[in-house]
């Protein structure tokens, strides 16, 4: 699939529930999640129907995304499932970790190549005031899980938050020496309740870089992230700037909520139904999603609300 603005849409980010056992204030409302009927969510069926009608558009890459992938029940036949479609090449999955220990080795049987797990401190009162019901040691226990369980390339992905977690830019960053890992900052995005992060809590990804002068910059990038590495790395330092630099001319990715909407970007509130519809009916509306990806999206920052009509756990980050 090519979008109209010559964009080769070869990525899918796919939520499979929008539950979570955690409750992060940036990615859910306070109230927290409220649970849907069964018929309004994709089945494992439907999905499968959908990823190979997807794979036959040119997906070659999916990330398994939620809420919290893990929470789901079948979620290791989910991608057992996705990792048989002909044309799929890479299955990856972002998760909040708590859930690995139990999980990761599984999921590598699974046919799940890479791993992308989100730690934003490693300070455990303020993980616990940050996701609201989370213990920073079941995180940290997840990723040594996924590293014994031998996943290669995994990453690390931080929220950056002023005033909040940019005192932990040198700790977080030195995961990437204490393990094989990519350290990942990502800028705030303003996607729920304004009122809960204020304009000094947008903080640029170039704090990064003046915190750490010591930086290499590698010249290869991986898509939105620019790269770089500690002098003692094992893996890079990356950085993703929605709001300050967006990279809206490098995205090839459509995104399927846990609801059977395609999303054609992000931030825009179109949406696609493809729940209960035959193959074709599905393949018009990936369609259709890609020919309204708009060329990128509107400006973003404290003022600026992401014109998304859904909270994070709700499209699938
Ligand atoms: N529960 C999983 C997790 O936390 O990794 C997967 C879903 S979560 C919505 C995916 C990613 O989106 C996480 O890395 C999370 O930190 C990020 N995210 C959620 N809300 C965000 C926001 N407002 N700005 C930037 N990143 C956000
Ligand atoms: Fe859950 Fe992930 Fe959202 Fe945190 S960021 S509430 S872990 S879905």
């Amino acid at each position: 699939m090519r979008d109209g603005f010559g964009r080769d849409i070869t990525y899918l980010r796919v939520s499979v529930t929008e539950l979570c056992n955690l409750r992060c204030r940036y990615c859910m409302p306070a109230e927290g999640v409220r649970k849907r009927s069964h018929e309004e969510m994709m089945t494992r069926e439907e999905l499968r129907e959908a990823l190979c009608v997807a794979a036959d558009l040119g997906i070659r890459k999916i990330r398994i995304t939620g809420g919290e992938p893990l929470v789901k029940k079948n979620i290791v036949s989910i991608c057992e499932d996705a990792a048989r479609i002909k044309g799929i090449e890479e299955i990856c999955l972002t998760t909040n970790g708590t859930l690995l220990p139990r999980l990761a080795k599984s999921l590598r049987y699974a046919g799940v190549s890479r791993l992308n797990i989100s730690l934003d401190t490693l300070d455990e009162e303020k993980y616990a005031g940050m996701t609201r019901v989370g213990e920073l040691n079941e995180a940290l226990e997840g990723i040594e899980a996924a590293l014994s369980a031998g996943f290669e390339r995994i990453k690390l992905n931080s929220v950056l938050i002023g005033g909040w977690n940019d005192d932990e830019i040198r700790p977080l960053a030195e995961l990437s020496v204490k393990w094989p890992v990519d350290v990942r900052f990502i800028e705030l995005m303003p996607m729920v309740d304004r009122g809960v992060f204020g304009r000094e809590s947008y903080v640029s990804c170039d704090r990064v870089t003046e915190v750490l002068p010591e930086l290499l910059p590698i010249p290869h990038n991986d898509g939105v992230a620019r790269l770089y590495r500690l002098p003692e790395g094992q893996g890079n330092i990356g950085l993703i700037s929605p709001l300050s630099a967006h990279f809206c001319g490098r995205c090839n990715r459509l995104r399927l909520t846990a609801d059977g909407k395609v999303k054609p970007c992000l931030h825009s509130p179109l949406e696609f139904s493809i729940k209960g519809l035959d193959p074709e009916g599905i393949r018009q509306q990936f369609l259709a999603a890609c020919a309204a990806k708009p060329e990128r999206h509107e400006l973003l920052d404290h003022e600026h609300m992401s014109g998304a009509n859904r909270s994070m756990n709700r499209i699938g980050g």
